[in-house]
């Protein structure tokens, strides 16, 4: 009896010690809550978990301990429903506000009869374990949405770089597949470049990484894909032991991001290309008047040893090669102001049917003989207020593309022709003012060009011929030279159909055009005084001496104070001005209104060599002004004079 009573009591003393040791130390937590979810017991190692010691729990009120109420509404329910749970996930709080993510085992108590007294059960801590698979989750993702940039390519493949996934892009590269299609082909299957295998074998081998950026690839068979340009990755995935399993490729197409570098390049050329152009053009115009002071001297002193020696002259043929190569250099120095666009614009009307037969007969020495020109001029007068010389070098200029766009030769087309601009053209075309236009159409059966080209010829700089042969402003100067004459120009060619370029000049109406006059004639002698001021000596004296030549009085003066001063002195007998534009102290502007307010019927010849914008003269030509360029040409200034000296002043 008793006995066997202590024995028992003692063996439950020991198993509940036992039972105890256990309670203590396992790492599950136990607990007991009365019906109405107060605790009554719970292991002492929830210390551990939640910051709380066992004494502190016991008697309070589970639903305290929940992070999220609806936990606690969900296990209930559970609970409820089940008698018994397992591994029910619920959050809890802990002491100092920390979440501790618990998996719970419970089952309902009840007592004798049957009436639920609440409920026991285990709580496990899975807290690392709900971070371990959150960040999983989160990798995860970030892989995903790193598999699907649109603009980069990623295929992920094993050892043997066969496909186990790739991404929509990638698959999008090889139209029409999709991912699906590649699981499982071998990469060097369908894209047998031996070269590259050699590069992937190297990172299964190594186990290192390789990048390659911007590597040209062009596809096998499908050279109408051209070259692309490629950034590459290579990436070795490996297992835990470190072993490569397979690779992660990585792809991105760089060809446009290459194409906008190498066209940034472009423009960084072009612009030091236009600032040298630039450089060279302000070089140009400033040379160009102190070297046309020295051709007038030059040509002037000529043409006087010419007028001397007579037909006859043993020597006249010297003079005739210096005044011919003066001329030469004469024109040099127009085509670099020409080029550096300081080019004083000298329009007068003029038949565009002579200009047109003068650049032709130029065209056949300069043009290879396998292009056959032909011209067509208009059946009548085509009278423009132009340049001549600027008209010239527009042909010239069309011209010499047509001959580049025709290697192989051809046929260079230049026609003149009469155009009434009404307001159908104007719509049709979208430029124009109605009027009465002369058409000069330049055009070739040469290579032609694509819309690309088309749209930028006439940007300066512009070109498609490699380094040396094109300097891309042939069509910049022709297109100036348009707008100069308040012209319009356009072009139409087609790759491999030939260029046609139509140029569209206002007919001048009013005018009639200058006869021409005999190239030998020396005109007409005279007996008036001339106030010549130029600041140039040796032009001054050059100047003076073919007037008296020509039986003129000169006055010299050699700065614009001292031609007031002269003036002042030989007022009554002076009857023409010859001033230099640009001189010391007073410009021939400035003499000039001077003198006018004085004298307002005084006639003036200005002399201009290269002249800035600000230098223009600014009094109304045509009431006894006229204007002489630098080089003077001595026949040029004489017939000038006479002109103005012939006119009656009103
Ligand atoms: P450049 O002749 O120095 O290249 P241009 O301004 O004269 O410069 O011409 C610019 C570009 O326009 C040329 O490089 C060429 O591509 C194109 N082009 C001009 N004229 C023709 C033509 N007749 N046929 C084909 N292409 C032409
Ligand atoms: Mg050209």
């Amino acid at each position: 009896g008793i006995v066997r009573q202590m024995v028992a009591q003692e063996a439950l003393q020991l198993s509940e010690s036992k039972y105890r040791k256990i309670f203590e130390n396992v790492q599950d937590v136990f607990f007991q809550t009365d019906v109405n979810g107060i605790f009554t017991d719970i292991s002492p190692s929830i210390l551990r978990y939640s910051g709380y010691r066992r004494e502190e729990l016991i008697g309070t009120p589970v639903v305290q301990y929940y992070w999220d109420p609806q936990d606690r509404t969900g296990f209930v329910t559970a609970l409820q429903q089940k008698k018994e749970i397992a591994d029910f996930e619920i959050r809890m709080k802990a002491r100092h506000g920390g979440l501790v993510h618990a998996s719970v085992n419970a089952h309902l108590l009840y007592d004798a009869a049957g009436i639920p007294t609440g409920v026991e059960g285990s709580i496990r801590d899975i807290t690392e374990r709900k971070h371990a698979e959150e960040a999983l989750r989160n990798t995860n993702e970030l892989l995903e949405r790193v598999f699907s940039v649109g603009h980069i390519q990623i295929a992920y493949m094993d050892r043997d770089f066969n496909f186990i996934r790739v991404n929509d892009a990638y698959a999008a590269s090889t139209e029409g597949r999709s991912p699906e299609y590649f699981i499982g082909k071998n990469h060097f299957a369908l894209y047998p470049y031996k070269e590259n295998e050699r590069i992937f074998r190297s990172v299964i081998e190594s186990g290192e990484p390789y990048h390659a950026y911007n590597r040209a690839f062009e596809y096998a068979g499908r050279p109408e894909r051209g070259i692309s340009y490629w950034d590459w990755t290579l990436l070795p995935v490996k297992a835990a032991d470190k072993s490569v399993q397979g690779l992660v490729m990585i792809l991105q197409d760089v060809t446009e991001r290459r194409r906008s570098a190498e066209e940034k390049e472009k423009l960084e050329h072009q612009l030091r290309q236009a600032q040298k152009m630039e450089a060279i053009g302000q070089l140009a115009g400033g040379i160009a008047h102190d070297f046309n002071n020295i051709l007038s001297t030059i040509i002037g002193y000529g043409s006087i040893l010419q007028m001397k020696m007579g037909k006859a002259d043993p020597l006249r043929v010297n003079a005739d090669y210096l005044i011919e190569a003066a001329n030469r250099a004469a024109h040099l120095t127009r085509s670099l102001l020409a080029f550096s666009r300081k080019q004083v614009m000298n329009p007068r009307p003029v038949d565009l049917n002579g200009i047109m037969t003068n650049v032709e007969q130029f065209l056949r020495r300069i043009i290879g003989e396998d292009i056959e020109i032909r011209t067509r001029t208009a059946g009548g007068e085509l009278i423009i207020n132009a340049d001549t010389g600027q008209i010239e070098q527009v042909l010239m200029n069309l011209a010499t593309n047509a001959r580049d766009a025709m290697p192989k030769g051809g046929v260079l087309g230049i026609e003149a022709g009469l155009l009434r601009m009404d307001e159908e053209f104007i719509k049709a075309h979208g430029y124009g003012e109605v009027g009465d236009y002369a058409v000069i159409s330049v055009s070739d059966s040469g290579m032609g060009m694509d819309g690309e080209t088309r749209k930028r010829i006439f940007e300066p700089f512009f070109t498609t011929k490699e380094l040396g042969r094109g300097t891309g402003l042939g069509l910049a100067i022709v297109y100036g030279i348009v707008q100069q004459h308040h012209g319009f120009i356009n072009v139409y060619s087609e790759p491999g159909s030939g260029t046609t370029f139509r140029i569209y000049l206002p007919i001048e109406h009013a005018a009639v055009p200058e006869a021409p006059v005999p190239e030998s004639a020396y005109p007409a002698r005279g007996n008036e005084t001339i106030l010549l001021a130029e600041d140039d000596e040796t032009l001054r004296t050059m100047t003076s001496t073919i007037l008296q030549e020509f039986g003129y009085t000169v006055i010299a003066a050699v700065d614009g104070d001292d031609a007031l001063l002269q003036f002042r002195e030989n007022e009554d007998r002076i009857q023409l001005l010859m001033l230099d534009m640009i001189m010391p102290k007073r410009t021939g502007n400035e003499v000039y209104e001077e003198i006018v307010r004085r004298r307002p019927d005084m006639k003036a010849i200005f002399i201009s060599g290269y002249t800035p914008e600000r230098m223009r003269i600014r009094t109304v030509a045509g009431q006894g002004i006229a204007e002489i360029q630098k080089p003077i040409l001595p026949k040029d200034l004489l017939r000038k004079i006479r002109e103005l000296l012939d006119t009656k002043s009103i």
